[in-house]
Parts: C-alpha cells; sequence; structure tokens
C-alpha cells in the first residue's frame, strides 16, 4: 500500500534546521550545513516538517 513521505526542494532549503528539531523521528539531517536530507526509510509521512518549514520547500509525496 503506498504511503506519504516527506520530500524537500535541497536547491530552496536555507537549512534553518526546524524540520530537524520537530521531527518526531529523527529523520532530517542537515547535510553539511547546507540542505535538508529527509530518510525516506525512517519518515513516516507526519507532516509536521511540511507545516512547520518557513521556506515551504518540504511535501509530502505518495511512496
Ligand atoms: S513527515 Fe514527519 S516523520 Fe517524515 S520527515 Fe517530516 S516530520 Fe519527520
Ligand atoms: S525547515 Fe525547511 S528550510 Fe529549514 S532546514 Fe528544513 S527543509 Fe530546510
Amino acid at each position: 500500500m503506498a504511503k506519504y513521505k516527506a520530500e524537500n526542494e535541497r536547491d530552496r532549503c536555507v537549512a534553518c534546521g526546524v524540520c530537524v528539531s520537530m521531527c518526531p523521528r529523527d529523520a532530517i539531517t542537515i547535510y553539511k550545513g547546507c540542505y535538508a536530507v529527509i530518510d525516506e526509510e525512517t519518515c513516516i509521512g507526519c507532516g509536521i516538517c511540511e507545516k512547520n518549514c518557513p521556506a515551504g520547500v518540504i511535501h509530502k509525496v505518495l511512496r
């Protein structure tokens, strides 16, 4: 069964870390201080990061 997972637009991420601090699964890391990377395997698609990203660059997609 398909499930929603989070995905971000890395080129528009400002590396603020809000998503990292709010993710209940610790699924997000900031790569070399440049942009957030979301681990698709760990993400449960709760949407908290999407709702709180100040740059609006996280979206839920069907996996
Ligand atoms: S959708 Fe939820 S579990 Fe997935 S990365 Fe965002 S906050 Fe974490
Ligand atoms: S909250 Fe948005 S802008 Fe900030 S690090 Fe996460 S994806 Fe990037």
